[in-house]
């Protein structure tokens, strides 16, 4: 049988084309390696009574006996015969020799089958809670589910934005739209960020469908071969899983929905360098089926599509649930704090705030965009910072937990108690005490939330505080978050601080306070969607507060408190966002009106490098000429990350008012010759990171 059916084929060449990728390498990315390495799959020794020969009957001892009256039963009351060789010597409480001489007299014969061997991946037979059952829908949710149940019904592709404020009850409208395609004998994806699929959230929805197969990087290999196989044979009709989880081997389906749209780990930073929800768009219409994205900050390129195509609806769900109000948002001015010698990550007024909710039993969650124990290295005087001597980014520094006598075999040239780290290529570094050049003291500023659960802990030493970052997300490392994350859930943490990954899909019931320590982090980069970001993780994050009776608060921290996108989150106000930010985008001839592409070129060698960005610019240019391409190119420059593990990087920025043009110009790029020089060239179409 083929891995892939038609429908899906043609998927793949859609992607080969759009994200000028070959074939080859789609296909790759579509079928998980484990299904091809057919991860899990063991053979095992079966034993079945052999067909009976009247013509000679042969004695048999008592072990033997009882060894066929246990496969005579199993014939007799199942449809499988055959037993598995060790539950049948167990059984019978017999040594393999029983075995071998029944299997010599032709009494029993073996057979090796393949099984799989994984523990279950999703939660099994759990009963809906009640407060699952009782839930009436609003009126919002119940307009919203009844014009999808319509598209649904109509079998026509088309795609529906679901704008639904944090806590509206867009996941009961998910489950509910689910429901209503598997009862017309469909199927569903349903596509969330990975952060998001935790065993919370696979539970509220192994609760609610039986025929249910996840897809997300926690499976172990032989798990997610079991769960594609599944799939594959139709045993699954409702797929949850992270972008991958678009590919899932469905027949039938009836409608694909991505929640949280606008989240940028939907784009793969690999090739296929596609982003899940535009596949998924793309899934829905070969399939005749319909797509459900949902958002409480929708991306500025899926609202412009409501506004600009005829397939696009746009739906409101703009109040919580049950009339929750929106949590109190408030905006602490922290310029003063940091002209201190020495500044405070915990604002006063955070701290009155977070004096009340412990002195409540509440929780709180507490965020930083910034990795480490401090932003980096410096020398105060002379200006010295410390930078990777792989990559041009300047060095974060890494606290270690006191205890360790750390380095013990260095000498006292370097600081004893860490080291600074690349979170590009992780090389690690010492770190001098004295600057390299003008030979003073070197000194750490920035804030890190390794810093941050410092502080805290000195101010609140009663409260039980926790950390997850994305260092300690990384790699084997994901248990542990998950763990803290349970531990958090169950109440037994008070304060949990970490960086973005906290904003995301997660549900705290008892959580009244959120606080982001310095809300400017993310509008510092050098990105178009700056602006848009910030204000997608405030409100995001916001949405983390109060999400229960009990009335949330958000503190914001910031420097810049008169930033567009700062004052609209802080007033729960998308629209006002989006009238203050598309004429930027407009002006600049950026997405969502016009399209983009990068070429990026690397090499290790400046000069190569150089040479070979040029030589592309000047075919870029030829294209555009023979073939009267209306693009506009801008570059080679270098990009915002220089060098990245010792790779010099440029890039040359392609932009055109609609897709074809860019994709006539790669196509005839990709049937010429390579660039000479010979580079490492990367082609990302509809980047959504510029780095
Ligand atoms: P969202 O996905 O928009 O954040 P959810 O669908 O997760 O919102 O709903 C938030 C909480 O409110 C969940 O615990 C859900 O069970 C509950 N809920 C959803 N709809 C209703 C409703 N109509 N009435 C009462 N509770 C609801
Ligand atoms: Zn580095």
């Amino acid at each position: 049988m083929p891995l892939l059916d038609s429908q899906l084929m043609a998927l793949a060449r859609w992607i080969s084309t759009y994200y000028v990728c070959p074939l080859g390498q789609v296909l790759a990315a579509m079928v998980p390696a484990a299904v091809k390495k057919g991860a899990g799959l063991k053979k095992e020794k079966y034993v079945y009574l052999a067909e009976q020969k009247d013509t000679e009957i042969k004695t048999t001892s008592k072990k033997q006996q009882t060894v066929l009256d246990i496969l005579n039963n199993k014939q007799a009351f199942e449809a499988d015969s055959a037993l598995l060789k060790n539950e049948l010597l167990s059984e019978a409480g017999c040594k393999e020799g029983v075995l071998k001489t029944l299997s010599r007299n032709e009494l029993i014969r073996t057979v090796l089958r393949e099984v799989f061997k994984s523990p279950p991946a999703v939660p099994q037979g759990a009963a809906p809670l009640d407060s699952d059952k009782e839930i009436v829908l609003n009126d919002d949710q119940a307009k919203a589910l009844s014009a999808l149940n319509d598209r649904i019904d109509s079998e026509q592709f088309g795609v529906t934005l679901l704008h639904g404020v944090t806590d509206s009850g867009k996941t009961e409208v998910y489950i509910r739209a689910i429901q209503k395609a598997i009862e017309k004998g469909k199927s569903a994806i349903l596509l969330l960020p990975e952060i998001a699929l935790t065993t919370q959230t696979i539970g509220r929805f192994s609760r609610r469908f039986d025929k249910i197969a996840v897809m997300h990087s926690q499976l172990t290999g032989p798990q997610r071969n079991a769960q594609w196989q599944k799939i594959n044979k139709g045993e699954a009709d409702v797929v949850i899983g992270a972008r991958s989880a678009v590919f899932a081997p469905l027949n039938n389906l009836g409608i694909i929905i991505v929640d949280e749209e606008h989240e940028s780990s939907y784009k793969q930073d690999t090739v296929p360098r596609y982003n899940g929800r535009d596949v998924a768009i793309k899934r829905a219409q070969l399939a005749k089926a319909h797509c459900l994205l949902g958002s409480a900050t929708p991306s500025l390129e899926t609202l412009h599509n409501c506004r600009t195509k005829d397939h696009f609806t746009l739906m409101s769900l703009p109040k919580r649930v049950m009339d929750l109000p929106m949590p109190t948002m408030q905006l602490v001015d922290i310029a003063s704090q940091f002209s201190s010698p020495k500044p405070e990550l915990i604002s006063p007024q955070l701290r009155v705030q977070l004096e009340q909710v412990l002195s409540k039993s509440q929780q709180a969650i507490l965020l930083l965009n910034r990795r480490g124990y401090s932003n980096f290295v410096f020398c105060p005087s002379c200006g010295h910072t410390m930078h990777c001597k792989n990559c041009d980014v300047t060095l974060t520094f890494h606290k270690r937990k006191q205890r360790k006598p750390a380095m013990s075999t260095i000498t006292g040239d370097h600081m004893s108690y860490g080291h600074a780290i690349c979170h590009y290529c992780l090389a690690k570094t010492l770190v001098p005490k004295k600057c390299p050049l003008c030979k003073r003291k070197m000194t750490m500023i920035g804030l890190g939330s390794q810093k941050l659960e410092e502080e805290l802990q000195k101010k609140f030493p009663e409260a039980k505080i926790s950390r997850v970052d994305s260092d300690a997300m990384a790699g084997q490392d994901a248990h542990k978050y998950y763990r803290v994350l349970k531990d958090f859930t169950d109440g037994k943490t008070d304060i949990l601080a970490g960086t973005q990954m906290l904003a995301k899909g997660l549900h705290f019931p008892n959580v009244t306070l959120v606080g982001i320590i310095s809300a400017d982090t993310s509008l510092a980069l050098p990105d178009f969607r700056a602006n848009e970001r910030t204000f997608q993780l405030i409100s995001q994050v916001a949405g983390r507060a109060g999400r229960s009776q009990k009335r949330g608060t958000v503190v914001v921290q910031t420097l810049l408190p008169d930033s567009p996108a700062i004052r609209f989150a802080l007033k729960h106000d998308y629209e006002g966002f989006v009238k203050a930010e598309m004429p930027h985008r407009k002006n600049c001839n950026l997405p969502p009106y016009w399209r983009m592409a990068i070429v990026a070129l690397r090499d290790t060698k400046f000069d190569k490098l150089t040479e070979a960005s040029d030589a592309m610019k000047w075919r870029i240019d030829r294209m555009i000429e023979k073939y009267s391409l209306d693009i506009k190119v801008r570059g080679p420059m270098p990009a915002t990350i220089s060098r990245i593990q010792q790779f010099h990087r440029n890039q040359i920025i392609i932009q055109a008012a609609s897709i074809t043009p860019i994709q006539q110009l790669f196509a005839q790029l990709r049937s010429g010759p390579p660039i000479k020089p010979a580079v490492r060239v990367t082609i990302d179409v509809d980047p959504v990171n510029l780095m």
